[in-house]
C-alpha cells in the first residue's frame, strides 16, 4: 500500500466539503488520524456518530495540535478568525490548508497569521452539491473533479507537492494557478450562475400573473435546475459574494451588457444572431461533457442527492 501524505490532519469545519475530505482520505489511506472541529456541539456530535473521524475536539486549537495538516472547511468569511484561534498551537512544518471557493481574500484574512516554519497552501476543490453539513458528505465528491491549488509566491515547493498528492489521492485532478486568476474564472464558472440562479428563483417568487403552482407545475421547463442551485446554502454564498466582490462585479458587467445585446436580438427579431449563439453554447455543453465533468444523461446526469456542479 502507498504510504499516508500526512500522519494527523485536522479538519476544521466538517459539513458537506470538510466530511467529504475526511470520508476521501479514509477511502485513499492518505492519513493515520483524523482530529476534527466544528464550532457547534451539535455538528461535532454528529460527525462522531457518523464516525468521520479519529478524535473531536470543541476547540479549534486543540484539534490542530500535533498536526502535520490542517485543513479549513468553513465558510469563507470565518477564515481569518479561525487562523488566529489555530495559529499558536500550530506544529512547526506543518501545512495550513483551506476548501474556500474565493481565493484571494481567504489568503489576506489567514496570512498574517501564520506562523514561521509554517506553510500555507490554499485549495480550492472544485467539487459540491447543494445541499451542507457533515450527513451530505460523501467520499466520491472530488472523483475526477478539479482542486486548484493557488500557493502565495514563495510557498516551500515541497509543501505544494504534498498537497497536489493528498488531493490527487483523493481522487481530484489538481491544477496550480494564481489567487487573482482563479477568483475570475470561478466567478464566471461558478458564482455569477449561482447568482443568475438566486435571481430568476427570487424573480418568479415575486411574480404575480404566474401562480405558485403553476411554477412548481411546469418547473421541468428549465427552471428547476434552477432552484437546485439556489437551494444551495445560505452562509456560504454570502460569504462568497461578499468576499469575491469585484470579480463578480466585473462578470456580472459583461453579463449584464450580453443579456442587453440579446433583448436587443428579441427586440428586433435578430433570429439569425440568436441562432448563432445558441449553437455556440450547445458547442461549449458539448465540450463539458467530453472533458468528463458532466454526462449526457437527462437530469444532468446526476443520481438524486449526489453530485453536482463545483462552487
Ligand atoms: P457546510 O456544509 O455548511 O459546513 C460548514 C462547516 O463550517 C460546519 O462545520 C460549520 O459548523 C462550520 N462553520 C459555519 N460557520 C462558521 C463560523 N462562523 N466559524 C467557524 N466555523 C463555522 O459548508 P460546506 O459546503 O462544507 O463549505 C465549506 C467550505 O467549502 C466553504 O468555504 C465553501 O466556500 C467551500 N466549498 C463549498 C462547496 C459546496 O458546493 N458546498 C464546494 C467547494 C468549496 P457548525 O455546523 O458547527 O456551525
Amino acid at each position: 500500500m502507498t504510504e499516508p501524505v500526512f500522519q494527523r490532519l485536522a479538519l476544521i469545519g466538517i459539513g458537506l466539503i470538510g466530511a467529504s475530505v475526511a470520508l476521501a482520505a479514509r477511502r485513499a489511506h492518505v492519513v493515520c488520524h483524523i482530529a476534527i472541529n466544528s464550532r457547534t456541539g451539535e455538528t461535532l456530535r454528529r460527525a462522531e456518530e457518523l464516525g468521520l473521524g479519529d478524535s473531536y475536539h470543541a476547540d479549534a486549537a486543540e484539534a490542530v495540535r500535533g498536526a502535520d495538516c490542517v485543513i479549513l472547511a468553513a465558510p469563507v468569511g470565518a477564515s481569518g478568525a479561525i487562523a488566529a484561534a489555530i495559529a499558536p498551537a500550530l506544529k512547526p512544518g506543518a501545512i495550513v490548508s483551506d476548501v474556500g471557493s474565493v481565493k484571494g481574500a481567504v489568503i489576506a484574512a489567514v496570512q498574517p497569521h501564520i506562523p514561521k516554519g509554517v506553510q500555507f497552501v490554499p485549495a480550492h476543490p472544485v467539487a459540491g452539491t447543494e445541499y451542507s453539513g457533515p450527513d451530505a458528505g460523501f467520499a466520491e465528491l472530488f472523483d475526477n473533479r478539479w482542486c486548484i491549488l493557488t500557493p502565495p509566491e514563495g510557498t516551500d515547493p515541497e509543501a505544494i507537492e504534498r498537497m497536489h498528492d493528498f488531493w490527487r489521492r483523493l481522487g481530484a485532478n489538481v491544477e496550480t494557478m494564481k489567487a487573482d486568476h482563479h477568483d475570475l474564472v470561478l466567478a464566471i464558472t461558478s458564482h455569477v450562475p449561482h447568482l443568475i440562479a438566486y435571481n430568476i428563483v427570487g424573480t418568479a417568487e415575486h411574480l404575480e400573473t404566474v401562480t405558485e403552482s403553476e411554477v412548481m407545475k411546469y418547473a421541468a421547463g428549465g427552471f428547476r435546475d434552477f432552484t437546485r442551485i439556489a437551494a444551495s446554502d445560505p452562509t456560504m454564498w454570502r460569504d462568497v459574494f461578499l468576499n469575491n466582490r469585484e470579480a463578480v462585479l466585473e462578470m456580472l458587467g459583461r453579463f449584464m451588457e450580453d443579456l442587453t445585446a440579446l433583448q436587443r436580438m428579441i427586440r428586433y427579431g435578430e433570429g439569425d444572431k440568436l441562432f448563432d449563439l445558441f449553437t455556440r453554447t450547445r458547442e461549449i455543453r458539448r465540450g463539458i461533457i467530453a472533458a468528463g465533468q458532466e454526462t449526457a444523461a437527462p437530469d444532468f446526469g446526476r443520481q438524486h442527492g449526489k453530485g453536482g456542479e463545483g462552487s
